[in-house]
């Protein structure tokens, strides 16, 4: 990597959308789509993120796993937008808890309503410059500061070395692959689950539907 990871600007300016994508770099350009190969209309602004290879965006993404709580389900009724949500936290929250045992979700319990607690494993301690953010933040604004809750295994349980997964290095490179499985992502874990009840079958083909909107003519393109 000529650049130390960075994207060269030929490069950035031949993707100026998909380039935009957190974690778009030199060495996970190839888990993202280049623009040309996949344009689209935008009416309005509208970032479409995507990246076609086995395991999909469950390779790039940031494994942040925030369960949403009680205002965001109740929100379209209380505000008065959209249509309300047919369910609510109590509904989801025993699966969101069947995901996060499963996958590997660690964070520190914060008894915070806005954003509940899940089954987490031990979380990652705040510095001693995150912790004086943390008081002060709370002394002035009684605003909370917490440690993020993320999609990596910091003590492997009995259903993750299951999956063949192990635990977290913090090595900082979880963009570049998972050789120790240590966050979730759908090729360390639910696929090879998925592998083991022998009723998988993986179609990496690429169907890509293109609407020309002049025309009114859509055309099916597929690429093997
Ligand atoms: C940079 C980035 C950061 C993110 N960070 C977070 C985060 O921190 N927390 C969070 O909750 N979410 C995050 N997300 C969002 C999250 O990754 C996605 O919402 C999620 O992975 C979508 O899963 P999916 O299975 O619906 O779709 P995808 O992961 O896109 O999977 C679709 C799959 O289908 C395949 N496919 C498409 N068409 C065909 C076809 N015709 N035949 C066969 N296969 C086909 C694709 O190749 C792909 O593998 C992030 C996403 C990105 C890109």
């Amino acid at each position: 990597m000529p650049y130390r990871g960075h994207i060269a600007r030929e490069q950035r300016k031949k993707n100026p959308l998909i380039s935009k994508a957190a974690g778009y770099a030199a060495d996970t350009a190839h888990f993202f789509i280049e623009d040309a190969d996949h344009p689209y209309v935008q009416e309005k602004p509208f970032d479409w993120i995507r990246g076609y290879q086995v395991g999909g965006k469950s390779l790039t993404w940031g494994r942040a796993c925030q369960r949403w709580s009680d205002f965001e389900f109740s929100a379209p009724q209380r505000y008065g937008y959209a249509v309300d949500w047919p369910i609510r936290y109590d509904d989801v929250a025993p699966w969101y808890s069947h995901v996060e045992r499963f996958i590997g979700v660690c964070g520190i319990k914060e008894g915070i309503e806005s954003m509940p607690d899940g089954e987490f494993l031990p979380g990652y301690e705040l510095n001693c410059v995150e912790q004086h953010i943390k008081d002060v933040l709370w002394k002035k604004f009684k605003r909370h500061y917490v440690s993020g809750r993320w999609a990596h295994i910091t003590q492997p349980q009995e259903i993750h070395t299951q999956q063949g997964r192990g635990q977290c290095q913090n090595r900082n490179l979880c963009m570049r692959g998972r050789p120790y499985g240590g966050y979730f992502s759908s090729v360390t874990s639910t696929l090879p689950w998925a592998q083991k009840t022998g009723n998988l079958t993986v179609a990496p083909i690429r169907w890509c539907i293109l609407l020309s909107t002049t025309k009114k003519k859509v055309a099916l393109r597929a690429y093997a």
